[in-house]
């Protein structure tokens, strides 16, 4: 009897691509499927859009009636594109998004219904939040939580439901969710950013953070998939050898994008465009069966919302394809991991993006000052960009020479290097002569020419300067941009409003604006120099020179998440207003226990498949060659006969050393996980796990992965490497 991984493999053998039928053009289908501001003119009397356009530009609260209003409205509206249900769209902190359904329609007697849908509905729903992490919030407050409206991302219709995007609370106001805080994030950058901007020009009243992320995943047959229980489980795969062919082949290899992956692109690419999310037809295939989508960049929040509507999409439409979408940061060892790199950059109600070079020295001026302050922040929380991106999915790709090293650093390029240092140098502490300004001047004017062919493309860096935003690359592939994000937004809202003072008490003392921008952004350039760096960060001579540095290189989860305990961690996202050290604390314990239950349920598994997967075949081939032996011993004598077998002896050795070794790691790892099991306070136990039991992951591995070299292949129960990643 074949086994399941050849029966799903010939399943595979079958498939054939699903393309869909789309009629009309893309122009026309842009948004149809969200509640915009153009849908909202029809739908809403002209007070009621005008207080929604204020709620979304100012972010100004809707009072009863006019939330009233924009429910029926939005209702009206959702019913024609074929909505009967509703659910309040939200982001716990599982990483993914959550909504409950209920029905617009009402029995409002025997045999009566209305369809219903009111201010109260729109504005705050009670989802079960019970089963939502809370790092403890909830228990001690207060045992329900609630979701509330965001109206600055618009409403979509998906099949028959209305989805609204909102916010996530406890009954005491604490936030248990990404949106909250984001939102917070981005409030507090712009009030801090909108008063930098006032030195260069007054009509600046709003800087809106912007974002443009970079997803990768990859692909894998639905057959194959069901047919690993550590990719059902986990995402990942906990065993397989590399495939002989691995990416050294790319440019040979994956040249064109088969038909099946094009048919399911282009679908989901289509429902993207009908809930407004601006993908363009850019799909790069990078490792064998791994894709990435880039839509063009956002606001923020909107971005970061259409990120998370996108992988949903994703993952429901795939399924149509008879795929799999895996989001996880390593889902094979041995080929490139994915990231979703975080494009960002900061925009003024002017239509100035201000990480962009100007045409002339006084808007070159305000870039600098704010690529400065950039590089400012970064330097001084490089801790907490680092905890926001750590995961234990991530710990795979950072440092793996594919992505990013886990050693926080920024990239600027050789001619903002060289600018730098000239200011670092030139700019005198006391009144500069006139000569001095000029040049000075005339070298800042001069960015533009040379600025966008001349950045270098460091791919190596965690956060490289590209031209006219910052490209944060370490993120993972599954995570929430929101966590990234929040940290980015608010280093930079506090650094814009530390510079804010100095700049003003230089002012106060006499200096010229300029001057004393000048001054304060050649500080902040001496101060920060040490996270800047230039060179391959994937080199080993890196790590070592950025240990002189003071950098730190934290390599997993459990490690990089303690910045979040930082005193003055706490009191910067205080002061801001984005988080309270109550929520901080909240959020790290939910980070500990996210990183303990992933590194749990990867060491079942492994510990069940080893079980009932890997040693039956391994013993279900040594019984046959056992088998074969005594029949050669019967046939031949036992001289001749075993003589003969020398290569059955000799593999049924191998296999009981194999055997043995994986299953005594195995029972190691099994011990390991009891003693941590037993640890109560979540940071010691995250150690546990990741010091204890995920060591055991790698040997248990290696036996495993020579046994399925071993084993015949016929036996072998899991898809291979090369089944699951050139199967096309
Ligand atoms: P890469 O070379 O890293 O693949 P690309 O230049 O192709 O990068 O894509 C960069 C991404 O940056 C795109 O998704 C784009 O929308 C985004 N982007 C461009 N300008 C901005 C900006 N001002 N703010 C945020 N993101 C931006
Ligand atoms: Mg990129």
């Amino acid at each position: 009897m074949a086994t399941k991984r050849i029966q799903a493999y010939q399943d595979v053998l079958k498939r054939t691509p699903k393309h869909i039928d789309f009629d009309g053009k893309i122009s026309e289908q842009f948004g149809k499927n969200v509640f915009h501001a153009e849908a909202m003119r029809e739908y809403l009397p002209s007070e009621a859009y005008k207080s929604m356009m204020e709620a979304i530009q100012n972010g100004t609260r809707l009072d009863r009636k006019m939330a009233d209003q924009v429910a029926s409205a939005m209702k009206d509206w959702a019913i024609t594109k074929g909505a009967t249900h509703y659910t309040h769209w939200f982001q716990p902190l599982t990483g993914t998004t959550a909504e409950k359904h209920d029905a617009f329609f009402k029995p409002v007697g025997p045999g009566r219904a209305l369809e219903r849908f009111d201010g109260d509905l729109l504005v705050q729903q009670e989802p079960d939040a019970s089963s939502f992490p809370n790092g403890g919030i909830r228990n001690t407050f207060e045992a329900r939580g609630y979701t509330a409206w965001d109206p600055s991302s618009p409403a979509f219709v998906i099949g028959k439901t209305l989805c609204i995007p909102t916010i996530f609370i406890s009954y005491t106001g604490e936030s248990l969710d990404y949106k909250m805080p984001l939102l917070k994030a981005l409030h507090a950058v712009d009030e801090s950013a909108v008063a930098v901007c006032q030195y260069f020009d007054k009509n600046v009243t709003k800087v809106n953070a912007t974002l443009g992320w970079e997803q990768e995943y990859f692909l894998i047959d639905q057959a194959l998939f069901n047919a690993r229980p550590d990719l059902m489980m986990t995402g990942r795969a906990l065993f397989g050898h590399d495939s002989a062919k691995g990416q050294q082949l790319e440019d040979h290899y994956f040249g064109s994008i088969p038909e099946r992956v094009t048919a399911f692109m282009r679908e989901f690419e289509n429902e993207s465009i009908a809930l407004g999310i601006p993908v363009t037809t850019r799909h790069n295939e990078v490792a064998p069966n791994q894709f990435e989508c880039a839509p063009i960049f956002e606001e923020c929040n909107l971005a970061n919302d259409h990120n998370l509507l996108l992988m949903d999409l994703m993952e429901k439409i795939a399924r149509k394809h008879d795929f799999r979408v895996l989001f996880h940061e390593k889902p094979f060892a041995g080929v490139n991991g994915s990231g979703k790199h975080n494009n960002w950059s900061l925009s003024t109600n002017t239509g100035i993006n201000l990480l962009a070079p100007g045409k002339n020295p006084k808007s070159n001026l305000q870039f600098l000052t704010f690529f400065v302050n950039t590089i400012k922040a970064i330097h001084d929380n490089a801790d907490i960009l680092r905890a926001c991106i750590a995961s234990a999915g991530n710990d795979h790709r950072l440092g793996a020479n594919e992505a990013p090293p886990a050693i926080i650093s920024t990239f600027i390029g050789t001619q903002l290097s060289a600018l730098l240092d000239e200011i670092e140098h030139n700019v005198k502490e006391g009144k500069m002569s006139a000569e001095d300004k000029t040049e000075l001047k005339l070298n800042i004017g001069k960015i533009p020419q040379i600025m966008l062919d001349n950045t270098d493309r460091n791919r190596t860096s965690p956060f490289a300067f590209t031209g006219n935003k910052f490209e944060f690359r370490a993120v993972g592939s599954s995570a929430n941009c929101a966590s990234a994000m929040i940290v980015l937004n608010t280093i930079m809202a506090n650094q814009l409003k530390a510079f804010k003072v100095s700049v003003d008490t230089r002012i106060e003392n006499g200096e010229s604006k300029d001057e004393a921008i000048l001054k304060e952004l050649q500080h902040l350039i001496q101060d920060s120099k040490k996270i800047r760096f230039e060179g391959n960060g994937y080199g080993d001579e890196w790590v070592v020179e950025a240990e002189k540095r003071g950098l730190a290189n934290l390599k997993d989860t459990p490690r990089a998440l303690k910045a979040w305990a930082n005193e003055k961690v706490k009191e910067m996202f205080n002061e801001l207003n984005v988080l309270t050290p109550r929520e901080l604390e909240a959020r790290q314990e939910i980070e500990f226990e996210n990183y303990i239950l992933k590194i749990q349920i990867e060491a079942r598994i492994i510990g069940d498949m080893v079980q009932s997967q890997i040693i039956p075949a391994a013993i279900e081939y040594q019984n046959k060659l056992i088998q074969n032996v005594q029949g050669l011993v019967n046939v031949l004598g036992e001289n001749v006969g075993k003589e003969a077998a020398k290569t059955q002896l000799e593999l049924i050795t191998k296999i009981s050393e194999h055997l043995n070794s994986m299953k005594a790691h195995a029972d190691k790892m099994l011990d390991a996980r009891k003693k941590a099991n037993s640890i109560e306070h979540a940071e010691d136990k995250a150690i546990a796990y990741c010091d204890n039991v995920k060591v055991h992951f790698d040997d248990i591995r290696y036996h495993a992965d020579k046994l399925e070299l071993l084993v015949d292949d016929e036996l072998w129960p899991m898809p291979k490497f090369r089944e699951m990643l050139f199967t096309r």
